[in-house]
Parts: structure tokens; C-alpha cells; sequence
């Protein structure tokens, strides 16, 4: 056939594809939950495109999902009547351009072995787990819109696919898996019906099964074939809380994020009065690979029911970018674009309130389950942290939300904590920025605060330095740094004797340390801040810390 033509994979994708087919055996059954969910954004995306472009729909506005099973054959296809692909997408999106979550993907597995094969759909490369459980695959395509051609793309995953033009009726997709001779138990209507409901429940289209039905008796039996609904395909988030289960919430934060762990919380609201909208929001157990990545910032956004966005940063301040969730407004248009999402005041009033969500979540955490506060803590942490220096507005809040290590013994502790144990004459919470506990746990700074039973909180994050100049007090105590030169400690008059002769001893000494030293340093100062140590080094007003500049100097900036 001329018409035929043959690509071969890019090459990560190459490598993903081995990995897939020879090391990957566990949870092969996922399979089925990346191409529904591929099904299903497809679906999305022409329910949002038609809201401007009705004649996409070309008249049959069903959105489905089909399984039909096919013993005879040993192939199960996945159908919808989604947005569909045209020639240079099947190309493009199939095989020739890797998502760049496929070299983290190839990374992780490597790392951690074979039992991570569950969370394939977070690295943006869902559709290549179909070759878990076919050794052939071959998808249909036909854009949405008037006069396209449909395509045909088949590949067995070994160094190539082909392309050819199809026959097909109708807009959308159908992928089909020639099952391997050892996967065909997905053939069975009960082990699809069973998938679906495990991992696909809340996609938001119907999914129908093909079963056969026998009715009839004797010469008059007959067999025929039905589609059946499988799912719940409704809007979770728009049911009553008092409707849902634990398990419920937790399989939709699966479906939401492909995450395989369950969620640490959630917060489920639904605002009225001047911004009708409901949120759902979800705190992760650990952070995805990408935290730090632009592109892994925010909710989904829906508008009255219809999905806009997949991630919508709008709805967050960036040092919330870990929240996923779901966020359904009732008073934007349906065709709002970003540019209108980013100056409009409805957005920021959502925003505010889906912030102050978030934090009252956490706050709730903190009290109610401190251990998984702490497992919180130390996967976003630092990314809650930012919040102190770049959002004034939630300072306090965010005071209360903090931990540090401290000088009392090893673990956390809360400002409040740190606060209650405050000696008489305490007049300030102290605080040293070092690399690790071990790093500063001996250093000179504290000797004097230490002699006075005055607890040190050990700043040893490298977001602390630029953190922490957002959080000047807390419950009224300001916080100071114990590297400062002008920390201020209460005297005893015995100290206050000690000091005076000390002084008078040690001038000379101090002054002739300042002519040797002249280049490197401002000044030589005779202190009365240490015990055991012969000197320190100590930041003058205005100056950065030696952390930091070592910091800075190993960056090479
Ligand atoms: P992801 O879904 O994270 O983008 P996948 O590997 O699952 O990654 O899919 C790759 C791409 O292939 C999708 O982004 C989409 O553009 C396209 N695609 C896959 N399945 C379908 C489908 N059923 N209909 C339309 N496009 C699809
Ligand atoms: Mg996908």
C-alpha cells in the first residue's frame, strides 16, 4: 500500500516501550484507567471547544466512552467520541515527540524498580502502558469538524509505527489492544466492570461495556450484545458531603491525579452569596517529581460542570502550587480565557477563599494528626515556607503552620511550642541558619543563649534565610537571629563585671587583631556573647550571613 507510511519512535520513547513490555509485570491492569482517562480528556476538550465551535459536534452531541471486548478476536478497543486526532497529531503525540515526563519516568523505574508502574499516567505518558498487556495496537482517529479524513496508526512496539488513512464514520477515537495470549482475562465483563469501578468511577462521561445478553429459551435463544453504563459518571463534588464516603474521596483524588497513595486531607466546600462556586481540594502525601516545574501549578477548573482548565494557576498563590483539586464556578463565562482569568475579580475572590481553604486545611492537620502534618512537612515544607516572604496577608497564619528543629532535642517544634517554653526575661525568639542540625548545633553563636537555657530554633532549610525575613514576630515575640552582632541578652551584674575587666584586658589584643586583619574584616569587637569559644564570626547590620554567602559562592553567583 503507497499509502502507508512508517515512522519509527523517538528514541526515549524506544527505550520507554522496552521497559513497558520486558521489566514492568505488576499492575499491568492500569492500563485500562490511562485510556479512559485519555478518552475522557479527549471528551473535554470538544465539550470545551464546541461552547465556540458548535458545529464541531456535527449533530450527535453524545460524549461516551465504549469497552468492547471481543473474544474471537482477543482484542479489547477503547472508544470515544472525543475530540479525535488528525494525521500530524497520531504522528506527533504517538511517538515522535516524547513528553518530558518520559525521561523522569525512565529515571524513577530504574531507581525504585518495578512496583512504581502505577503512577506511568503523572509523567504525561500514559498511552504507552497499553503495550503492559498488548503485544499489538492499533488506534483510529478522525478529528472533530466537517471533512476529515480519519487515520489509522498501528504499531507492535518495535522500533516503528505506520500511518495510513482509515475508514470511520464518525469523530473521535478508538484505540484497539491485541491482548498478549497471557493478558486475556481483560476480556472479561466482570474484570472491566470491576476496573472501572476501582478506577475510573468519577470520569465524567458515561462508560459503556458491551455485554452479551442471552434471552430466550430453547430454539428461541438468542444472543445479542448491550452497551451498559459502568461508572457513576457524575460530578462528585457536586454531590452533599454527607453522601460520600472516605474511600469515595480518596478514588477520585486517584482519578485526579493518578497518584497511587492516598491523599494526607482534603476540604470539600461550596461558597454562596457573592461567588457561587464549589471547591475540592486535596493535600498529596508525597510531592510528584516535578513540584518545582511551571507547569505542575493548579486545579482543575470547571465552569457549571464543563471542564476549562486542567491546571489552572489562578486558583492558587504559588507557594500552594502542591494543592490539586477540583474547583467548579458558577458565575464565569463558559469561554473565559486566561488572559480574562488573570484580571478578573471573580477569580480573586475565589482565590481568596480557596487559600484561606487551604490553610484552614492544614491548620486542622496540625492539630488533628500531627504525624501526617510532619509527613507534610517534610515533603512541601519549603514551598509553604515562600509564602512568609512573598504574602503578607497570611503571615500569621503561616506562623502557625511552621516547623523547625531547635536546640531542645531532636524533631520539630511549632512557634507556639517554642513559645510556651520561653524562659522568665525571654524577650525573643532565637533562631541560627546553618546546613544541618549537626552543622549548628555546636556553633559559638549559641554559647551565650545556651548559658541562659534560651531555646534556638536551627534554621538549616535553604529557603530559611529569604523565608524567614517575612516572619518578623510571632505572638508578639519578634524573632532574632542568634549570628547577629547586635543581640541584646539580659546581664547579670556579675556578668556586667566580667565584662568591663574583660574589656579592659582584651583592648590592646583587639585592637592589634584589627590592624592584621584590616582587609577582612569591619571590626574587632571584645564580646561578651561566648563561653567556651576564643572567637566568632559575626554579621554586622546590614550584612548577609556566612550561610548564605557560602551559599552564593557555591552556586557561583
Ligand atoms: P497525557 O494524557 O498525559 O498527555 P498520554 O501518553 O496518555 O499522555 O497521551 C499522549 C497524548 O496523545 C495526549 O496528550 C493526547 O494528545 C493524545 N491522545 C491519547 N489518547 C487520545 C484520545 N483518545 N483522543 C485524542 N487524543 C488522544
Ligand atoms: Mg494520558
Amino acid at each position: 500500500d503507497t499509502q502507508r507510511e512508517t515512522h519509527k519512535f523517538q528514541a526515549e520513547i524506544n527505550q520507554l516501550l522496552n521497559l513497558v513490555i520486558n521489566s514492568l509485570y505488576s499492575h499491568k491492569e492500569i492500563f485500562l484507567r490511562e485510556l479512559v482517562s485519555n478518552a475522557s480528556d479527549a471528551l473535554d476538550k470538544l465539550r470545551f471547544r464546541s461552547v465556540t465551535e458548535p458545529e464541531l459536534l456535527e449533530g450527535a452531541s453524545a460524549l461516551e466512552i465504549h469497552l468492547i471486548p471481543d473474544a474471537e478476536k482477543g482484542t479489547l478497543t477503547i472508544e470515544d467520541t472525543g475530540i479525535g486526532m488528525t494525521h500530524d497529531e497520531l504522528v506527533k503525540n504517538l511517538g515522535t515527540i516524547a513528553h518530558s515526563g518520559s525521561r523522569e519516568f525512565l529515571e524513577m523505574v530504574s531507581q525504585r524498580g518495578q512496583k512504581d508502574v502505577n503512577l506511568i499516567g503523572q509523567f504525561g505518558v500514559g498511552f504507552y502502558s497499553s503495550y503492559l498487556v498488548a503485544d499489538q495496537v492499533s488506534v483510529v482517529s478522525r478529528a472533530a469538524g466537517k471533512d476529515t479524513q480519519a487515520w489509522r496508526w498501528t504499531s507492535d512496539a518495535k522500533g516503528s509505527f505506520t500511518v495510513e488513512p482509515a475508514e470511520r464514520a464518525t469523530r473521535g477515537t478508538s484505540i484497539v489492544l491485541h491482548l498478549k495470549e497471557d493478558q486475556k482475562e481483560f476480556l472479561d465483563e466482570w474484570r472491566l466492570r470491576s476496573l472501572v469501578t476501582q478506577y475510573s468511577d468519577y470520569v465524567n462521561h458515561p462508560i459503556k461495556l458491551q455485554v452479551k445478553k442471552t434471552t430466550g429459551e430453547g430454539d428461541a435463544k438468542k444472543t445479542e450484545t448491550q452497551l451498559e453504563v459502568v461508572n457513576k459518571a457524575s460530578a462528585l463534588w457536586q454531590r452533599s458531603k454527607s453522601e460520600i464516603t472516605d474511600e469515595q474521596y480518596q478514588e477520585f483524588y486517584k482519578h485526579l491525579t493518578h497518584d497511587w497513595e492516598p491523599p494526607l486531607a482534603w476540604t470539600h466546600f461550596r461558597t454562596e452569596g457573592n461567588q457561587v462556586f464549589t471547591g475540592l481540594l486535596f493535600l498529596p502525601k508525597q510531592p510528584p517529581f516535578d513540584l518545582n516545574s511551571p507547569q505542575q501549578r493548579g486545579v482543575r477548573l470547571f465552569v457549571k460542570r464543563v471542564l476549562i482548565m486542567d491546571r489552572c494557576e489562578e486558583m492558587l498563590p504559588q507557594w500552594l502550587r502542591f494543592v490539586r483539586g477540583v474547583v467548579d464556578s458558577d458565575d464565569l463565562p463558559l469561554n473565559v480565557s486566561r488572559e480574562l482569568l488573570q484580571d478578573s475579580a471573580v477569580v480573586q475572590a475565589i482565590r481568596k477563599h480557596v487559600t484561606k481553604k487551604t490553610l484552614d486545611m492544614l491548620e486542622k492537620l496540625a492539630k488533628d494528626k500531627p504525624e501526617d502534618y510532619r509527613t507534610f512537612w517534610q515533603g512541601f515544607g519549603p514551598v509553604l515556607k515562600e509564602g512568609l516572604a512573598v504574602d503578607t496577608e497570611h503571615r500569621e497564619k503561616l506562623g502557625a503552620l511552621l516547623r523547625y528543629e531547635s536546640s531542645r532535642e531532636e524533631g520539630l517544634t511549632s512557634l507556639a511550642d517554642y513559645v510556651s517554653r520561653m524562659k522568665e526575661g525571654q524577650k525573643a525568639i532565637y533562631y541560627v541558619f546553618g546546613e544541618s542540625r549537626k552543622a549548628v548545633v555546636d556553633s559559638p553563636h549559641l554559647e551565650a543563649l545556651k548559658k541562659r537555657g534560651y531555646e534556638v530554633l536551627y534554621m538549616t532549610d535553604p529557603v530559611d534565610e529569604w523565608a524567614s525575613q517575612g516572619l518578623r514576630e510571632f505572638q508578639g515575640k519578634p524573632l532574632v537571629s542568634a549570628m547577629h552582632a547586635d543581640l541584646k541578652l539580659e546581664e547579670t551584674e556579675e556578668e556586667k563585671r566580667e565584662k568591663e575587666q574583660r574589656a579592659k584586658g582584651l583592648g590592646p589584643l583587639a585592637d592589634r587583631m584589627k590592624e592584621v586583619l584590616k582587609e577582612h574584616v569591619r571590626e574587632v569587637r571584645v564580646s561578651d556573647r561566648l563561653t567556651d569559644s576564643p572567637c566568632c564570626l559575626v554579621v554586622p547590620e546590614g550584612g548577609s550571613h556566612a550561610f548564605v554567602e557560602r551559599l552564593l559562592r557555591e552556586r557561583g553567583r
